[in-house]
């Protein structure tokens, strides 16, 4: 129990810095200073250069981690602005829009990236991927299995009909 503790710690941890969440020593993402095109922010790396820890599983991998981490974390933050100037300042409506909208906005920008590291860590945790399934032993150097290739349709499949034509 404890050690489970201090592996999710371990986990979010090394999200909050934006490192693989297995061996915690690699970034998740480009360094923002290389990034050349607005979704090179947002995308993460194919996997860990170091241990092999595959970033994305699968495709739309990480759209939890947007609708609930990131939309869930600015829409407390959103909440938490409107009843802060609802109940300090009489704003009038348009003016309370913007002062809730903005920061919400850009909170969702910046955290985006963090979002994503978040559920990466959360999902090692709680479904850890290694080929030993240890669950992180802080990069144990095996790596993970490929991910399997789609496969091809078999060869003697119903091939399907085409309609008569009418003559
Ligand atoms: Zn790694």
């Amino acid at each position: 129990m404890k050690n489970d503790f201090q592996r999710a710690l371990r986990y979010l941890r090394r999200a909050c810095f934006l490192k693989c969440p297995e061996c915690g020593t690699k970034p998740v993402f480009l360094p923002i200073l290389k990034t050349r095109r607005l979704s090179d922010y947002f995308t993460p790396l194919d996997g860990c250069p170091r241990c092999g820890y595959a970033y994305e599983r699968e495709t739309g991998y990480f759209l939890l981690s947007i609708w609930a981490i990131n939309y869930g974390f600015g829409s407390i933050l959103g909440i938490a602005i409107y009843c802060y100037l609802e109940w300090n300042y009489y704003l009038p409506l348009p003016l309370l829009l913007v002062g809730v909208i903005t920061p919400v906005v850009l909170f969702n920008f910046l955290f985006a990236r963090h979002s994503k590291a978040f559920f990466l860590a959360l999902d090692h945790y709680f479904d850890p991927h290694t080929k030993d399934g240890s669950g992180g032993d802080g990069g144990s150097g095996k790596g993970n299995p490929p991910r399997n290739p789609i496969p091809a349709p078999p060869v003697n499949a119903p091939q399907p009909v085409e309609p008569a034509v009418p003559v």
